[in-house]
C-alpha cells in the first residue's frame, strides 16, 4: 500500500494545531511531522515536540543542503518540514503536515498526489476572538496575522478540500473522513 501525504493549512488561530494533535493522538497510522522554525518558543512549547527551534543560520544552512521538503518565510521567521522525516515516515504511514498556504503549494508541486486541506474559521469575528483569547501574541501581531487573511483565503481555491472549523469534533470527523477516503 502506498501511503499519502496530507497537508492541513489555514490562517492563524483557526485551530489547525489542535486538530493536527487530535489526529496524531487518536490515530497510530498517521504521522505528524515536527517542523523546524526560527521563531522563539512560546510559553509551554517544547523543542522537538512542537517544533525544532533553530537559529536563522542553522535553518539556512539546512535549506541550502536541501534538507527541507518545503520551507517558507512567515512573519519574518522561517518554517520548514524536515525532508528525511517525511520520506521515512511515508514508507509505513500516512503523513500529515500542518503548514502555511505557501508550503502547501510547494508540496503539491513536488508531490501532485498530496491531498491539500484548507481549514477555515466560521467567520472573521470567530477567528479574531480565537486569536485574542489564545493570548500568545501581542495586539500588533494579531493584526498582522489577520491582515494576511485575504491572501490566505485567496489560495483556498488551489486546495483539494475546504473544512470549516465550527465545532472541533465535527471538523475532526470531517478531516478523518477525507483522510480515510483518500487512503482507500
Ligand atoms: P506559528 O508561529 O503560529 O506556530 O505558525 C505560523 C505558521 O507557520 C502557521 O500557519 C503554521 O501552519 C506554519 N508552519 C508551521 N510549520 C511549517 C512548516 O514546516 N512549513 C511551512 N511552510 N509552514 C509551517
Amino acid at each position: 500500500m502506498k501511503h499519502k501525504l496530507f497537508v492541513l493549512s489555514g490562517p492563524s488561530g483557526v485551530g489547525k494545531g489542535t486538530l493536527a494533535n487530535m489526529i496524531r493522538e487518536r490515530n497510530d497510522d498517521i504521522a505528524l511531522s515536527v517542523s523546524c522554525t526560527t521563531r522563539a518558543p512560546r510559553a509551554g512549547e517544547r523543542d522537538g515536540v512542537d517544533y525544532f527551534f533553530l537559529s536563522k543560520e542553522e535553518f539556512l544552512r539546512r535549506a541550502n543542503l536541501n534538507l527541507f521538503y518545503e520551507y517558507s518565510e512567515h512573519f519574518d521567521n522561517f518554517y520548514g518540514t524536515p525532508r528525511d522525516y517525511v520520506e521515512e515516515a511515508l514508507k509505513s504511514k500516512n503523513v500529515l503536515l500542518e503548514i502555511d498556504v505557501n508550503g502547501g503549494e510547494l508540496v503539491k508541486k513536488q508531490c501532485p498526489e498530496a491531498v491539500l486541506i484548507f481549514l477555515k474559521a466560521p467567520s472573521l469575528e470567530a477567528l479574531r476572538d480565537r486569536l485574542v483569547h489564545r493570548n500568545t501574541e501581542s495586539f500588533e501581531k494579531i493584526e498582522k496575522r489577520l491582515a494576511r487573511l485575504d491572501y490566505e483565503y485567496g489560495l483556498e481555491r488551489d486546495y483539494d478540500y475546504v473544512v470549516v472549523n465550527d465545532k472541533l469534533e465535527n471538523a475532526y470527523k470531517e478531516l478523518m473522513e477525507i483522510i480515510r477516503k483518500e487512503s482507500e
